[in-house]
């Protein structure tokens, strides 16, 4: 018990986190980048005690950095690095510590340097992007202007002040951040690896993986899910650290060809790798996801490589122009059938020659279901050089979640069915 009146020392990995901003604080803008910085800290063995959003206030500022540096060692803060007047974290900063603002040499050539690049002058505001507090260092900052700040307080604790930008705060937590916490003292050795699953449901995957995620388990197993990809991670601290690497070798071969990837990269990386390594090129025929399939697996850089190309067909009339679907079986099944899925997958593979082609057409809602076809009904068609075979699926929820389950589960089906090819067993 620690005596009255005099607080414990904060744990030695315990991290607080700190986010500013007035759209934050009034719901324009959502925090995203409290999951990200508490994610990546976790990962390395950092406890997060906590985050808080406080708006452009220099006292509320100045307050909130205090609070959190006598609650961790380390604080890492987004926002309020640009050059505007609403730009406070410079001057809280200098404030916290009792520091004048002071130009910093390098940096202020690095600002004009990027102004030059763009082929502008640089504003003369922008030049307050160059002031640290004396005694602080700057975090280089490669893809925006505003330059991060560390500061070390005199209390011991540490203060990583980054840009609000995800795009900007992101690199500069990968470059600038991890690698200076990775050497502090009184960091737990930790070890987080990944899977990404798709084509189960969560509860199935847990009942798999009952005893692994057992919450008194040394390794923790957990999982997170969105758009029917399942994210597992396994994390282990201490000395469990060097046991991850065989507890997700465990759950890799329990959940076997569901698994897409064995690290963090998404179901698109993996089609399109999966495709890659099988030489196959693809195709797709969307209706009901229209082109978000082929969108998201060009979101990957090299999708050119496999992607020959796609037809988006809404009206029958263009399944059958763009496709070649007869229309008797438009007629007869309707447009949202097994039947026609198959004939949108032949039509699209045969049109552009593609090793593989996906096909996609469904009930998105939340109006055009009907008893026999209801509202998340799709069907998949998937042609190969085997044939093709269609899958019908049920989704429950809203049209965008419809629309983003079914993407996702065509690139899954390219995926498996590019895997398929490469084993020597039938497309399909
Ligand atoms: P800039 O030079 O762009 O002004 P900055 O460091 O001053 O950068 P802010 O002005 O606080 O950052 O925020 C700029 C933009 O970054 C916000 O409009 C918002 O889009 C995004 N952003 C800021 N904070 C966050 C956050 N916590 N989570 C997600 N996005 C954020
Ligand atoms: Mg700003």
């Amino acid at each position: 018990v620690s005596p009255v009146g005099r607080r414990a020392a904060p744990p030695r990995n315990a991290v607080e986190i700190l986010a500013t901003g007035d759209e934050l604080v009034r719901g324009r803008g959502s925090d995203t980048n409290f999951a990200a910085l508490a994610r990546a800290l976790g990962e390395e063995g950092f406890a997060v005690r906590g985050g808080r959003l406080v708006g452009d206030d220099l006292d509320d500022l100045v307050a909130a950095l205090r609070a959190a540096a006598a609650r961790a060692r380390v604080v890492v803060m987004s926002g309020g690095l640009g050059p505007t007047r609403d730009d406070l974290t410079r001057e809280a900063l200098a404030r916290l510590a009792g520091a004048p603002l002071v130009e910093d040499a390098p940096c202020l050539r690095r600002l004009r340097a990027l102004w030059r690049r763009r082929g502008l002058a640089m504003p003369p505001s922008n030049a307050v992007q160059a002031l640290l507090p004396r005694g602080a260092v700057a975090l280089r900052n490669r893809v925006g202007s505003a330059p991060g700040i560390l500061l070390g307080l005199r209390g011991g604790a540490r203060v990583f002040a980054l840009p609000g930008p995800p795009r900007e705060l992101l690199p500069m937590l990968e470059a600038e951040v991890l690698p200076r916490l990775r050497r502090l003292p009184g960091r737990v050795p930790s070890r987080t690896l990944h899977a990404g699953v798709f084509g189960m449901f969560e509860s199935a995957l847990g009942e798999r993986l009952a005893d692994l995620m057992d919450r008194d388990a040394a390794v923790k197993v957990g999982t997170a899910v969105k758009d029917g990809v399942i994210t597992v991670s396994v994390h282990g601290e201490g000395p469990a650290a060097r046991r991850a690497p065989a507890v997700h070798r465990e759950v890799l071969a329990r959940l076997g060809p569901a698994v897409f990837a064995a690290d963090r990269s998404g179901l698109p990386e993996a089609a399109l790798a999966a495709l890659r390594r099988a030489r196959a090129t693809c195709a797709f025929a969307e209706s009901c996801t229209g082109g978000l399939a082929a969108a998201r697996l060009t979101e990957v850089p090299g999708a050119s490589a496999a992607l020959l190309g796609g037809a988006v067909t809404y009206a029958d009339a263009e399944k059958e122009r763009a496709l070649g679907v007869p229309r008797a079986l438009l007629r007869v099944h309707g447009a949202v059938s097994g039947p026609v899925a198959e004939a949108m997958a032949s039509g699209i593979r045969e049109r552009t020659g593609a090793t593989l082609a996906v096909s996609v057409t469904g009930v998105a809602g939340p109006d055009g279901g009907s008893a026999r076809k209801p509202v998340g009904l799709v069907w998949f068609g998937m042609a190969g050089p085997g044939g093709v075979r269609t899958v019908e699926r049920r989704f429950t929820g809203d049209r965008a979640f419809v629309r983003a389950l079914a993407a996702n589960t065509a690139l899954d089906l390219l995926r498996r069915a590019a895997e398929a090819l490469r084993a020597g067993a039938p497309a399909g």
